[in-house]
């Protein structure tokens, strides 16, 4: 097997998911966001653990990721959360998945799709109150909610919204959004129209939104260890689940003033062991990371030197050696001092989830625990 592996700790998944289930209490239903393989962590073994571990709903966010869990043999239901096309309606059938919808014209056509085919579909009402991205504006909510209710082929299951600032420690929009969200759910009732489903909570709302917890939640990053936000992170325990690791395959000596990489930007200050791991910017080690990051070696940290390579990147171990070929270095993880996927983010300047979905193909996922 190849050295640079991530390794994916589902004993943490499952530390993680406890910590959501304290909050939320025993009664919610829990639906975890396992889009983009499970923010890189893998898909079908985070759900088939998560589900163990009582989550009711996985989250996807294009038909082939519900696929791919069927194919696995995962049962649960499957919540669409982005729009899909026409073409990709039959196989909304095919896997059992159920979309977001907010607009008549897609629901036409899942209604001609059950007229030709003889069945039905059950779909989640998505509503907009701030965010602007898909979501019916709340008042056509009541329309779209009223043509779903009537329609012979189609079956109201839920009705959601979604939260842009939900992890801001100002919580002023949310909660705006929040008596929104209410005002509209009471409406549909009214309508004599059962809602279904009532959810909102992305993992910032799970964390500081109790009001907006409803019938089941939707948290993803906190199930894989790191909060949506820093400002935050102090009012849930999470372990991070994926350890992003390789090794020292070389190592030699190089004398100060000469360099090292590609556009020769980093120059020794003095004479010193330069490390050569095999890991690069095609396995998800960001390019920004040159000059920057931080490796785990033996309980000690040492600084990226030049350039980020496509498929490696030197360290510098210092004037005198303390590590050896093969050693283990963490690039990203859960070990004492390692960095975690949100340090790494501060660097370049993006979020957690951005270097966590960025771990390539290539990567092999070990599982473990
Ligand atoms: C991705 C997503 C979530 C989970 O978001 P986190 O910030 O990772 O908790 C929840 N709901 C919807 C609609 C999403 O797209």
């Amino acid at each position: 097997m190849r050295v640079t592996k991530a390794i994916i700790n589902l004993d943490n998944l499952s530390y993680n998911i406890k910590q959501i289930r304290e909050k939320i209490g025993p009664d919610r239903k829990m639906l975890m966001a396992v889009k983009a393989d499970a923010y890189g962590h893998g898909a079908c073994k985070v759900a088939e653990r998560g589900i163990k571990e009582g989550a009711d709903y996985l989250g996807i966010a294009a038909v082939s990721e519900g696929a791919e869990l069927r194919e696995y043999g995962i049962k649960a239901p499957l919540l669409l959360f982005s729009l899909c096309s026409i073409e990709e309606i039959s196989e909304l059938f095919k896997y059992n998945i159920t979309p977001f919808v907010c607009s008549i014209d897609f629901l036409r056509e899942i209604e001609n799709y059950c007229m030709t085919n003889k069945t039905t579909k059950t779909v989640h009402l998505k509503i907009d109150t701030g965010m602007n991205r898909v979501g019916c504006k709340s008042d056509d909510c009541f329309e779209t909610a009223r043509y779903i209710d009537k329609s012979r082929y189609l079956e109201l299951g839920g009705v959601c919204t979604h939260f842009p600032v939900s992890d801001s420690p100002d919580t002023v929009f949310t909660e705006k959004q929040i008596e929104r969200f209410k005002e509209a759910v009471e409406k549909i009732k009214e309508d004599g129209i059962n809602p279904g489903i009532v959810h909102a909570s992305n993992s910032a709302a799970v964390i500081q939104h109790e009001d907006a917890y409803f019938d089941m939640v939707r948290p993803g990053i906190i199930l894989y260890g790191y909060s949506p936000d820093r400002a935050i992170e102090d009012k849930i325990s999470l372990k991070p689940v994926m350890s992003f690791e390789s090794e020292i395959l070389y190592i030699k000596k190089i004398d100060k003033g000469e360099a090292v990489s590609y556009g020769l930007t980093w120059k020794a200050d003095e004479d010193c062991w330069i490390g050569t791991i095999p890991a690069g910017y095609a396995d998800g080690v960001n390019r920004l990371l040159s000059n920057k990051g931080k490796i785990l070696i033996n309980g000690e940290l040492y600084p990226i030197a030049g350039r980020v390579c496509m498929d490696q990147f030197m360290v510098n171990l210092g004037p005198e050696l303390k590590c050896s070929i093969y050693d283990r270095a963490v690039i990203f993880g859960y070990d004492d001092n390692s960095q975690g996927a949100d340090d790494v983010a501060d660097i370049c300047s993006t979020i957690s989830y951005e270097i966590l979905c960025n771990i390539s193909k290539r990567v092999e996922r070990v599982f473990k625990g």
